[in-house]
């Protein structure tokens, strides 16, 4: 069994959502999260969540969306202590358009994180161009975090080694396919089993050898595979390993 622990489905249409998860199942990939970027996308997320076994929601406000965010975010709060939510996100940093304000997406990143160590359920994170500003906040609220699972890690090994000493896990997307991709298959080389997770971040980033089709739950097993090369394990040692973790960091 495989758990993909970022997908969403919540994006696409109703069709499309219940034809995707059958066949992620036919391909052996059981269990999955489906995460929220904003308000409508964390109620939909949950929606998916309630109406499906092995389906769980990811609640939270994206950095990108979180500079178009007006209101109050204790809205959340509802969704967030939800129990078929799992954890708390996307949330973090993305500083890698021009113009970002950088200040209201580190606002909403440590109210999230508040919340996160109030309501102890797990964050999702979010970080592109951003590590260092991602890790100073990690960094302060860690020790009363309940598990930091940075999603579809693209940093260096060196960075990795720093997130891990906060009790990080490194979660690997459908990139770690692609033949540029040296420093992420760098970092599969040496993250611990321990801490790794699998996941697709579909309908965006599909891996080889389905590029320039719409990315879909089941592709997780291509990441499985391109892992159990790197690592030189079986592929079904790196989807139970991968399974077990999602379980424990998840409380399920
Ligand atoms: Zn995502």
């Amino acid at each position: 069994m495989i758990f993909n622990t970022h997908t969403h489905l919540n994006d696409l249409q109703v069709e499309d959502i219940e034809a995707l998860i059958k066949n992620a199942i036919d391909n052996n990939v059981t269990h999955m999260a489906v995460v929220g970027s904003d308000y409508n996308t964390s109620l939909k997320a949950l929606e998916i969540a309630k109406s499906h076994d092995n389906i769980y929601a990811v609640c939270g406000l994206h950095p990108s969306d979180s500079e178009q965010f007006v209101g109050n975010s204790d809205i959340f709060l509802d969704l967030i202590n939800d129990s078929k939510t799992v954890g708390i996100g996307e949330i973090g940093l993305d500083y890698h358009y021009e113009n970002t304000n950088k200040e209201k997406q580190k606002y909403y990143f440590e109210t999230f994180l508040k919340y996160a160590c109030n309501i102890k359920k797990p964050v999702i994170i979010h970080c592109r161009d951003a590590y260092l500003d991602t890790y100073e906040l990690l960094e302060k609220y860690h020790k009363n975090l309940d598990g930091i699972i940075l999603h579809c890690y693209s940093g260096s090994v060196e960075m990795m080694q720093r997130f891990l000493k906060l009790g990080c896990y490194i979660s690997i997307a459908g990139t770690v396919t692609f033949k540029n991709a040296k420093e992420i298959k760098e970092v599969v080389k040496y993250v611990p089993l321990d801490r790794l997770l699998v996941e697709t971040d579909d309908p965006y980033l599909t891996p080889v050898p389905y590029r320039g089709h719409q990315n879909q739950p089941a592709y997780v097993t291509f990441v499985v595979s391109e892992i159990a090369k790197i690592k030189e394990m079986t592929f079904d040692e790196v989807a139970n390993i991968t399974f077990t973790n999602a379980l424990k960091v998840f409380h399920l």
